[in-house]
């Protein structure tokens, strides 16, 4: 007899669909197969049932200078609960001069007792800390305690790591067996591009993406992969925005070298053509938005596996923050699409031919857990815990601020119609969203212990 049993879904796993019943037992999936019977029973007949996805890349109550991304650790995990995602990886922020494992406490001071879900952090090797052997000495300590990635930018300010600086953190993570992930851009190059176009009187928001051309980005990837293949490093890129960046994940991991990839909604999705838009600053994010040429390989490089992972870069910034600046280079960057992320997957990607069933749920859950180090997530069998989605193909929303639960006030995806959304959402075995309304308790979710295998 089991706690709970829903029945009669089609179960979807990297592996393939089989229709049948899912047991749990307490927190865990116990049983799969049919005619099980629970103390509870759920119907999934008609619909999918999924492992919870996990969201490696959000960025929750984040200071960005004088602006702080408006979902905090509550109302962020709610929403990305009610999206069918059960687990997200945050980062911690460390100041100058401030130890890395001060800075992680501080960062679970302000998640725990707050979220909605289960929740792990990756850890920012900045250029003060990079700069410091005593410093990244102290990286065993941080993967002791379940922190086994780490955050490298070569990008934006006091984050940017030079090639040096890059060399030296990449051969510390990998010494400890961590995995790097990094935002890669050439960021010197951007500012000089940027000072050059305001100096011209180019302001609009449409010159944040002309002044981050595809080629720097592809320029930084390749120089990362080839810094870290000395470093004898893996490599994870987050957001990977463009086809020429894809190609060159795509040649190291033809020569064999283990770089994965990330890519996110909004680059599938959108184009740099919203910048142009009414409200042209909204879309402002880096890497920027695209073209539909890029979208094209985006998805192809999803679908085939040169790409590894879909997550969000969840980062929202309100109507009224991102507004009223005098130029582009004032305007926080970010986006929102935690809740939505796995229905435009479906819609978008499943619905559109673009992505299998099968690949969708690998991107999403299973891919993220493996390479993240959380080991009893993101698929379904028994042992793992009972993280899962019933989810309704035929459900539709119409996508707006007013249907998501993300704190705030826009969405880039307005007015964009899904066919398919979570009906109910399983967290360890517990209900937290039922018929599409939220049920949980924020406090529920744990900080979770990854390890990297
Ligand atoms: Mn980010």
């Amino acid at each position: 007899m089991m706690d709970v049993v829903i029945r009669n879904g089609r179960v979807v796993t990297p592996g393939g669909v089989f229709e049948g019943d899912v047991g749990i037992v307490e927190e865990r999936i116990a049983a799969l197969g049919e005619g099980l019977r629970g103390n509870a029973e759920i119907d999934a007949t008609g619909c999918y049932v999924l492992p919870g996805a996990i969201d490696p890349h959000v960025h929750l109550q984040m200071w960005a200078g004088d602006y702080r991304s408006s979902d905090d650790f509550a109302s962020g995990t709610i929403a990305a609960a009610c999206g069918g995602t059960t687990t997200v990886i945050d980062f911690v922020e460390p100041a100058d001069a401030e130890p890395l494992l001060s800075a992680l406490a501080a960062r679970r001071a302000e998640a725990d007792g707050r979220v909605a879900i289960d929740y792990g952090l990756h850890m920012t090797i900045d250029a003060w800390h990079a700069a410091r052997p005593e410093e990244l000495a102290s990286l065993p300590e941080v993967v002791a305690v379940g922190v086994p990635s780490f955050k490298i930018y070569q990008a934006y300010g006091r984050l940017r790591l030079d090639d040096v600086l890059l060399h030296r953190a990449l051969r510390a993570v990998a010494l400890v067996g961590a995995l790097p992930i990094v935002h890669s851009e050439n960021g010197p190059l951007c500012e000089e591009l940027r000072a050059e176009a305001l100096a011209h009187g180019h302001i609009d928001p449409c010159y944040h993406a002309l002044t981050r051309p595809a080629r720097q980005e592809a320029e930084a990837v390749n120089r990362v992969i080839d810094i870290a293949a000395l470093a004898e490093s893996p490599l994870y890129i987050v957001h990977v925005s463009c086809a020429d960046a894809v190609a060159r994940v795509e040649s190291a991991r033809k020569r064999g070298e283990p770089v994965y990839g990330e890519t996110c909604p909004q680059y599938l999705t959108l184009t740099a053509d919203a910048l142009d838009g009414p409200h042209g600053e909204r879309f402002i994010c880096a890497p920027p938005l695209r073209s539909h040429a890029d979208q094209g390989a985006l998805w192809a490089a999803l679908a085939g596996g040169a790409l590894d992972v879909l997550a969000t870069d969840h980062c929202p910034f309100t109507a009224d923050e991102k507004a009223g600046h005098l130029d582009f280079t004032t305007i926080p960057g970010g986006l929102p699409s935690v809740e939505a992320r796995l229905s435009l997957a479906y819609t978008l990607g499943v619905r559109a031919g673009k992505l299998s069933l099968e690949r969708r749920v690998e991107v999403c859950c299973t891919a993220p857990a493996r390479i993240f180090g959380l080991a009893r997530k993101g698929h379904i069998a028994p042992g793992f815990d009972a993280d899962l989605v019933v989810f309704d193909p035929e459900a539709e929303v119409l996508l707006s601020a007013d249907v998501l639960h993300e704190q705030v006030d826009w969405t880039p995806y307005e007015g964009t119609s899904l066919s398919g959304w979570p009906r109910h959402v399983f967290s360890r075995g517990r209900p937290i969203v039922r018929d599409g309304d939220y049920v949980g308790q924020p406090g529920w979710g744990r900080f979770v212990f990854r390890e990297r295998r």
